[in-house]
């Protein structure tokens, strides 16, 4: 089912303007911003913005279909929203893979050259 019981994180903060952030885009599914800590010249995050979601991928299930089409659906138009063409979308999923906030997020880099592989 559905993990309604996930704590809640500094991004519910940004879904509800209690904490400021730079919106890129939002729709009522998703919730597009600026990463207060950037790695490149642009660095977005993108984040399912209801109650149905996931702390991390790992922990997808068939009832996240939706919402997980959803992100990778936008993720074109707000990267062009952002004047990119080239991107990279990463997942850090799990802790030893640098994910600090459970609430499932895209990061959408670009703006510089990127290498391959990565570190
Ligand atoms: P993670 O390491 O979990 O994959 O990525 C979390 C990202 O969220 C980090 O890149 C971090 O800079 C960003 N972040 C954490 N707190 C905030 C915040 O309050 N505002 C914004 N805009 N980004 C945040």
């Amino acid at each position: 089912g559905l993990r309604d019981d996930a704590p809640s994180t500094i991004f519910d903060k940004i879904i509800a303007r209690e904490i400021p952030s730079d919106v890129v885009y939002e729709d009522d599914v998703c919730l597009a911003f600026k990463d207060i800590n950037p790695v490149a010249p642009a660095h977005i995050i993108l984040i399912p913005k209801h109650r149905d979601r996931l702390t991390q991928l790992q922990f997808a299930t068939d009832d996240h279909v939706f919402v997980l089409g959803h992100l990778m659906a936008k993720v074109g138009h707000i990267a062009k929203l952002a004047g990119l063409d080239s991107y990279r979308l990463v997942v850090n999923d799990g802790a030893q893979a640098c994910q600090s906030v459970f609430h499932l997020h895209l990061h959408i880099i670009g703006g510089r050259d990127l290498s391959w592989p990565p570190g």
